[in-house]
């Protein structure tokens, strides 16, 4: 039978939305770790920074307290004739922004800027600042502090080493986060989507037993326990949906086969009535019409009996080498005057002749009931079309018309007992004809596929395996 098609993940998919949310909650996790780590060492840099300019400030002031201005500011001359003029400045200046003592200040923040920095500091205070440089330092950590009322010690280091390693730690940092976020993303999509795996296998069970394939069960394979649970409630539902089916198929045919001695015996006695000149012409019409009803109940309970006996599997088929191609020219001659009657044009056309294995009179009937349906439900003027050919390991029997066309809503029931569609209920025929026709198929291991548009027409493809396990239910 026409199969659904097989669903891909979509935006509601909860693989995806897994997916996502692991990527997103992983992303914010690690990139606020990430934040707090840089953080972390920016601090730890800048207080090292920090202790190394406080010991010589702490050096130079404590020569001012103890040996007075001048040894302090020969230290300051000292300091600057050693140290590299590039990593460090000393400077001492008074609150007018005079020059007292300094190191060579080319490359280090202007005077103004420097002065700035002491304006508001009071006896005893101190301030730290980073100041932007112009070069390839990039940045100074500048302290400042009061020496006495009206003396400002400023000392200052290039942060240039520092700056390249908070922006080394910057850039790989983010190589690192993007890799990370890549990686559990699609460790993450390969979890769910194994999970989902098992839920995926009930889904499309679920669909092959909606469609009549009531034998189908999932195999479990170890997803987790909640997925075993799942698949092992499933199985168990889908038995018991096989039970009840089979039970009510039986009830059915016990029925049926039990109405069918009545019937017959009641037909023969209206029958005989027919023909009885003692009981006038009213009562013979009425048990002529009951003859009518007759003949039609009891090909309802044929069909039910073969569609029953069918299903049954292969012990019932009489197995025989089967020429398609012949079977398909033979309806087409049986059917020709219906079509011809009907103002309907009935064609054939052999690809290759296929020779199977199979029931010849069963695959005969199921070929004869989708022909009689293509050219009831074609309009005059319409044309059937029956092609033989082969796909692969396959026949196909395929009979197409320009008739009526299904709705899309009517496909899944089509092959159902006693279903008939709204518009068919005018026309001749009891809704069995197509269960019959899928029981045959399956009972050669086969299938039968429908492509239909609604006022357009539609085709029926009757697929037969070369090599069938026989008796497929
Ligand atoms: P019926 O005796 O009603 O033809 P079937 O089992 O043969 O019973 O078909 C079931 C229903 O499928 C029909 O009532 C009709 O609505 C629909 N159907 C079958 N074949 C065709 C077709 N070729 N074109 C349009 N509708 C079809």
């Amino acid at each position: 039978m026409s199969s659904t098609p097989e669903s891909r993940p979509g935006r509601h998919s909860i693989a995806i939305r897994l997916t996502l949310f692991h990527a997103l909650f992983f992303g914010l996790v690690t990139t606020a770790g990430g934040i707090l780590l840089y953080h972390l060492v920016e601090v730890y840099i800048v207080d090292e920074i920090d202790q190394d300019i406080l010991r010589q400030k702490n050096d130079i002031v404590r020569t001012f307290q103890t040996d007075g201005p001048a040894s302090a500011r020969t230290q300051v001359a000292a300091d600057a004739r050693n140290g590299d003029k590039e990593d460090y400045f000393v400077r001492v200046s008074d609150r007018s922004g005079r020059l007292l003592s300094a190191s060579d200040l080319t490359g280090w923040p202007a005077a103004g800027t420097l002065d700035a920095l002491s304006r508001d500091l009071g006896p005893g205070e101190q301030r730290f600042d980073t100041l932007d440089l112009a070069d390839a330092r990039r940045a100074a950590r500048v302290v400042t502090a009061a020496l006495a009322t009206d003396r400002f010690l400023q000392v200052g280091i290039s942060m240039g080493d520092s700056v390249a390693l908070l922006e080394h730690i910057r850039r790989y940092g983010l190589i690192i986060l993007a890799t990370m976020l890549s990686l559990g993303a699609a460790a993450s999509w390969g979890l769910a989507h194994r999970a989902m795996a098992g839920v995926q296998a009930v889904t499309q069970a679920a669909e092959h037993i909606a469609g009549g394939h009531y034998a189908e069960r999932v195999v479990s394979a170890g997803q987790g326990q909640e997925i075993d649970d799942l698949v092992r409630t499933f199985n168990r539902m889908a038995d018991r949906v096989q039970t009840v089916m089979q039970e009510m198929r039986q009830v059915n045919d016990h029925i049926a086969h039990d109405l069918r001695s009545p019937l017959t015996r009641i037909r023969g006695l209206a029958e005989a009535a027919v023909t009885d000149p003692t009981i006038g012409e009213e009562a013979a019409e009425l048990a002529g019409g009951v003859v009518e009803e007759c003949d039609h109940l009891i090909g309802i309970i044929n069909t039910m009996l073969d569609i029953a006996e069918t299903e049954a599997g292969v012990q019932h088929l009489q197995v025989e080498p089967v020429d398609l191609s012949a079977l398909a020219a033979q309806a087409v001659d049986l059917f020709s005057g219906v079509a011809d009657d009907k103002g309907v044009d009935l064609d054939y056309r052999a690809d290759s002749p296929p020779l199977l294995r199979g029931d010849r009179r069963r695959l005969q009937r199921a070929l004869a009931n989708l022909v009689d349906n293509a050219i009831k439900y074609t309009p005059a003027g319409g044309r059937v079309e029956l092609s033989v050919g082969t796909d692969g390991g396959n026949a196909r029997i395929a009979v197409r018309d320009t008739g009526s066309g299904i709705a899309p809503e009517a496909v899944p029931h089509l092959f159902e007992r006693f279903y008939r569609g709204d518009e068919s209920r005018q026309l001749p025929g009891n809704g069995l004809g197509l269960s019959l026709a899928l029981a045959v198929a399956h009972a050669h291991g086969g299938d039968i596929l429908v492509e239909s548009k609604l006022h357009a027409g539609s085709r029926f493809t009757l697929v037969l395996p070369f090599e069938p396990e026989l008796g497929r239910a």
